[in-house]
């Protein structure tokens, strides 16, 4: 299933099982010929992405680049089959993770030992799984305009080092990433690499953007009216994350 949001902005829905899923979003204008897919998904979630592309009409010859929010398992699982498919696309992440994925350390991947036996134990999963050719390291800052559509990424530090976000202002549009869901929750800031002081940073600045679409990379999406929600969420959690 792919869904519209706006036009040049399209959404492939998730699917949890017992472990989280990362949502795809697609960004570019169909007759630009110039698609780029946000984040990826879990292992072996890559084949039902690939068929959703393909029955919303999408040629994935136009697909050049994947843009990974962060790199957790749930999101870049699947990057070594969408890039089987599409090998001709190039990775984009923030520079704080993609120096980790060039000499395949895979300790943000997992976030912690648990996951990591547990994800290694149920997926064919070995040392060099999470090396990967970073084509561009992102910043936070950079006004990026993809197949037609502007973005500009920010990078929100706290769930992950290198998570961003990508707002697109004209729709006051915003992929948060795992920082800040619908429904009052925010990303977990228990994993390798995560910082609460940071997360609370980032959800501040966010707290400020006039938006008015949120999409997530897990969960509900928000259509419109995001903006009184995201000051909600931000409010309840600040005092949690201390300084
Ligand atoms: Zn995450
Ligand atoms: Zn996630």
């Amino acid at each position: 299933m792919i869904e519209n949001v706006v036009k040049g902005i399209r959404w492939i829905p998730g699917r949890d099982k017992f472990l989280p899923d990362s949502h795809v979003y697609v960004i570019g204008e169909p007759e630009s010929h110039d698609l780029s897919l946000v984040d990826c998904g879990l292992m072996e979630m890559g084949s039902y992405k690939i068929e959703a592309l393909e029955s919303g009409g999408i040629d994935l010859n136009h697909v050049h680049r994947l843009i990974l929010t962060h790199t957790h398992m749930d999101h870049i699982g699947c990057l070594a089959e969408l890039l089987a498919v599409i090998p001709h696309a190039e990775v984009w992440v923030h520079e704080a993770e993609g120096a980790f994925l060039e000499r395949g350390d895979s300790r943000i991947v997992f976030g912690n030992k648990m996951f990591e036996s547990m994800l290694r134990t149920q997926y064919a999963v070995d040392e060099n799984s999470f090396t990967f050719k970073v084509h561009r390291k992102l910043t936070g800052g950079e006004i990026l305009m993809l197949g037609g559509v502007e973005i500009e990424v920010i990078h929100l530090p706290g769930h992950s080092c290198g998570s961003i976000g990508l707002h697109n202002r004209p729709n006051k549009l915003l992929m948060s990433g795992d920082t800040i869901y619908a429904d009052g929750a925010i990303g977990r800031y228990d994993l390798y690499s995560a910082d609460s002081g940071e997360l609370k940073r980032s959800l501040e600045f966010l707290s400020k953007l006039d938006l008015d679409i949120l999409l997530p990379c897990h969960n509900r999406i928000v259509r419109s009216g995001a903006r009184p929600m995201v000051e909600n969420t931000v409010r309840q959690w600040s005092p949690i994350l201390g300084d």
